[in-house]
C-alpha cells in the first residue's frame, strides 16, 4: 500500500501533538534492479524523507516497503540490519558524512569490519580496490578526508557505500554541492558502477538537468505527493501535470533552439504542515478548477508508463 510519513508537530509544556507535517503522503512506486528512478521537487517536498523511509532509516507512518518480493516494513533488530545492507546512501556533503579523524581506507573498510564480515586486513584490501574502482589511487587509503577535493570526497563516499555490495543506493542531492564539470564526472562514475554491479538508484535532486542526465524514469514530488511519474523521455517531452510544466519551463534548457514559454508560479509554496485541501497544487495552479479545491486527484496511469495526479486528465 502507499507510503505515508507524517511527523507530529508538538506544542506546549507537555508536547501535545497539535498536527502533522505530511512529509510523504500516499506515495507509491517501484524501482527495478539496475534502474535509476529520479525524484525531483523543490526543497521541502518530502523527497529526502521518502528516500530515508524507503531505506527503513525512518519508519513509515503507513504503507508497505517491499524488497525482492519480501515485505520489510515490520523488520526490526538483526533482521532489519541484515536487510539494510542492501541499501546504502550517498549524501550531498561527503565531508559532513565522513569521519574526518579517520583515514579513508578505514572509512571505507568500516562497514565490513563492523559487521564482522571479514578480517581487518581483508577489509583494508577491499577498501583499496574500491578506491581504485571509483577513480582514486590505492595509496589514498592512508590519507584523511580533508586532503581531498569535494569531488574526490564524493568518490570516497561512493566507495564506502559500495563496500557491502548494496542493491539499491539512495543518492540524496549527491552532486548538488559540486561544480558542474565535477558533477558530470560523478554522474558518469555512478552510471559505470550501475552497469558493473547492477545497482538500482533512487536519485533525489532539486536539479532537473542532473535528474534528466542519470534517470530512466522520473517522479515529480510536490508537498509530499507524487504528482507525475513517467519515463524520462516522456516526462521531458510531454509533461502533463501543471507543476511539472512549470518546473520544466523555469529550468535552463540545454537543447538548442528549444523555446519554452516560462510559466511563473503564483504564490508561495504552502507549508507541508498545512497543505491545501484537494489538489496540493491548487493554490498555485494556473488551471485550477472548483473541483481541485475539494477533491484530491489520485496518481493514475494515463498512457503506458506515464502517470499523473491531476483532474485535467
Ligand atoms: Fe491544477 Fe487541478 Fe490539476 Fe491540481 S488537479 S494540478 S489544481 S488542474
Ligand atoms: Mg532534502
Amino acid at each position: 500500500s502507499r507510503l505515508k510519513k507524517y511527523y507530529p508537530i508538538t506544542a506546549g509544556l507537555f508536547r501535545k501533538t497539535v498536527g502533522h507535517v505530511k512529509a510523504v503522503d500516499d506515495v507509491s512506486f517501484d524501482i527495478m534492479k539496475g534502474e535509476t528512478l529520479g525524484i525531483v521537487g523543490e526543497s521541502g517536498c518530502g523527497k529526502s524523507t521518502l528516500g530515508r523511509t524507503v531505506m527503513r532509516v525512518l519508519d513509515p507512518t503507513e504503507g508497505k516497503i517491499m524488497f525482492d518480493n519480501e515485505e520489510i516494513t515490520q523488520y526490526e533488530g538483526s533482521r532489519l540490519r541484515s536487510i539494510r545492507k542492501n541499501f546504502q546512501m550517498v549524501f550531498q556533503d561527503p565531508y559532513a558524512s565522513l569521519n574526518t579523524k579517520m583515514r579513508v581506507g578505514d572509512i571505507i573498510a568500516e562497514p565490513l569490519t563492523v559487521n564482522k564480515m571479514m578480517s581487518r586486513q581483508a577489509a583494508q584490501d577491499m577498501a583499496r580496490q574500491l578506491l581504485e574502482r571509483v577513480g582514486l589511487r590505492m595509496e589514498d587509503a592512508a590519507r584523511y578526508p580533508h586532503e581531498f577535493s569535494g569531488g574526490q570526497r564524493q568518490r570516497v563516499g561512493i566507495a564506502r557505500s559500495l563496500a557491502l555490495s548494496p542493491k539499491l543506493i539512495v543518492a540524496d542531492e549527491a552532486v548538488s554541492a559540486l561544480d558542474v564539470s565535477i558533477q558530470a564526472q560523478i554522474l558518469n562514475l555512478l552510471w559505470e558502477l550501475q552497469q558493473e554491479f547492477g545497482l538500482a538508484y533512487l536519485f533525489i535532486s532539486h536539479n532537473l538537468a542532473v535528474v534528466r542526465h542519470i534517470s530512466k524514469r522520473v517522479g515529480v514530488m510536490y508537498l509530499g505527493q507524487m504528482v507525475e511519474l513517467a519515463d524520462k523521455s516522456q516526462l521531458f517531452s510531454n509533461p502533463l501535470h501543471p507543476y511539472t510544466k512549470a518546473l520544466l519551463s523555469s529550468a535552463p534548457s540545454i537543447e538548442r533552439g528549444a523555446v519554452r514559454e516560462k510559466i511563473i508560479l503564483q504564490g508561495e509554496l504552502p507549508s507541508p504542515s498545512n497543505p491545501p485541501l484537494g489538489c496540493p497544487f491548487h493554490s498555485r495552479c494556473p488551471k485550477a478548477m472548483d473541483r481541485c479545491r475539494s477533491e484530491r486527484p489520485a496518481l493514475a496511469e494515463l498512457y503506458e508508463g506515464h502517470s499523473v495526479a491531476c483532474h485535467l486528465y
